[in-house]
């Protein structure tokens, strides 16, 4: 059954980011050295790469620019791992693939500082840092074993103790707290449509409502198909991710959909500001069914969280608990919150929640699975896949090449699933601790 994603044009960044490069369907033949499906961050990042090499490179995108993940996403970019602490993903992956992985990661905020500063993209890029708070005593010591892991690998981070959470936050509920501070936000599409035109600076041609329907092999290349064209390459990469519509079989059954939401109040005060977040950090409230906020240019906050039975299907009551909760974290906000904004979301996820490569044929790779950390993973991504395309080895490029492998049934529940477990756990260990439960936890 096609998927129906959700509506595009709700966005906060949708009403606030510079206008769009231009950009045609694509009509008849053409030939580059790549062909590039998907205009997202990754797709964006490794054209990007590619050209600035001198390589003839199309990027081929369904919608628009940013019509995917990169166009809707909350905006804050932390070079971490989500799911997996850096131990256990050098389980999972082992040698040398996680350590290649985390170097690109961690480091993964100063390419973006340097694509931004470079084609002067005007996205509302902020490295203000990032504070996952500890709602709970015990919950400092599993952030401590993140800080020292992610310093042991290069990256700047600190603990906070209950005072300099309370300072930097403005929240009183916190035990402490781990600061990333390279982290940053910014204005998602400002962004996606920003390296679109970086892009067309560096000499990449981009087709939007040019749907790749097909990709046949004639003559010692591959030619890409459209409703009205195609484009000969010798290279094709599929970064199609959560938003895949046809393009190459199964293709979509690598990953498994699951929804998210976003939701923007309107401007605050200046004294609201001095309440909430007053460094203007991006934090997480520190529990498993996260909840996460940050501003905007307009010092909006932009909050984002997972739908759970009636919440984010029924609107009032979403909007409640949005309000709710923020003004629990932060008992100084006096303003009523109008949460002006509200929109959904598709991430592509896998069971290993790490970006996978699938070779798909001799000359054709596909990438999907970010779940969920794609602004860094995204921006990174670029440099991985063009070292595919400039024909780096198999062995020496930072992802491992796989065959295309779907997901099991069982991923169409199990993130709703952990979802819940964390939340039961969550609640355990703060009652037992003698910690307060935010409301509707
Ligand atoms: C609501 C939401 C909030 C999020 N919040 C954050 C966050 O705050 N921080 C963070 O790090 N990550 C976040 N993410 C994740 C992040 O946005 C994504 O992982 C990332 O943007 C994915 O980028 P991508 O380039 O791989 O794919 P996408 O941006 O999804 O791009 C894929 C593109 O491929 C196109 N396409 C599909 N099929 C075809 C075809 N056949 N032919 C041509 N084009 C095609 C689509 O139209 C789409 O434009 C969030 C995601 C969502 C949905």
């Amino acid at each position: 059954m096609p998927v129906k994603f959700s509506e595009f044009k709700d966005t906060l960044w949708f009403a606030t980011a510079p206008n769009a490069p231009e950009t045609v369907e694509l009509e008849g033949e053409t030939v580059a050295d790549v062909c590039i499906v998907g205009a997202g961050y990754s797709g964006l990042t490794t054209a990007l790469e590619l050209a600035r090499q001198g390589v003839s490179v199309v990027v081929l995108e369904r919608e628009e620019i940013g019509f995917g993940g990169s166009g809707r996403n909350a905006g804050h970019c932390t070079p971490t791992f989500t799911h997996y602490s850096l131990p256990e993903l050098r389980k999972v992956l082992g040698a040398p693939w996680a350590e290649r992985l985390i170097g690109r990661q961690t480091r993964a905020n100063d390419k973006v500082s340097e694509m931004i500063a470079r084609y002067g993209i005007d996205c509302e890029w902020e490295r203000n840092g990032y504070v996952q708070g500890a709602l709970f005593p015990s919950h400092l010591k599993t952030l401590r074993a993140q800080m020292k892991a992610y310093n042991a690998v290069g990256a700047r981070t600190r603990m906070l103790d209950r005072e300099e959470a309370r300072e930097i936050t403005g929240s009183p509920r916190f035990y402490g707290g781990w600061l990333h501070e390279e982290a940053g936000g910014l204005n998602a599409l400002a962004y996606a449509r920003g390296l679109g035109r970086a892009v067309q600076t560096e000499g990449g041609r981009i087709f939007t409502q040019s749907g790749v329907t097909g990709c046949v092999r004639e003559k010692n290349a591959w030619v890409v198909q459209t409703p009205r064209g195609s484009v000969r390459a010798e290279k094709v990469i599929y970064t199609t991710g959560a938003y895949t519509v046809a393009g190459w079989p199964k293709l979509e059954q690598t990953f498994r959909i699951m929804r998210v939401f976003v939701a923007a109040t309107q401007p605050l005060s200046a004294e609201s500001q001095a309440a909430v977040l007053p460094r203007r950090t991006t934090i997480q409230d520190g529990r498993g069914d996260i909840y996460v906020y940050k501003y905007n240019r307009e010092n909006r906050i932009v909050a984002s969280m997972f739908p759970m039975g009636a919440r984010g299907r029924d609107p009032a009551l979403t909007r409640q608990i949005l309000s709710d909760r923020l003004k629990w974290l932060h008992p100084d906000l006096r303003e009523e919150l109008q949460w002006e904004f509200f929109w959904y979301g598709e991430l592509d996820m896998q069971r290993r929640t790490v970006p996978r490569l699938y070779g798909l044929a001799p000359g054709v790779v596909a990438m999907t699975g970010l779940s969920g950390r794609g602004v860094p993973t995204g921006s990174m991504i670029g440099g991985i896949l063009s070292d595919w395309a400039m024909g780096l080895a198999e062995q020496d490029l930072d992802l491992k090449l796989e065959p295309l492998s779907r997901q099991p049934l069982y991923m169409s529940v199990a993130p709703q699933a952990a979802l819940r477990g964390y939340r039961l756990r969550d609640n355990l260990r703060a009652l037992r601790q003698g910690a307060l439960l935010p409301p509707h936890a």
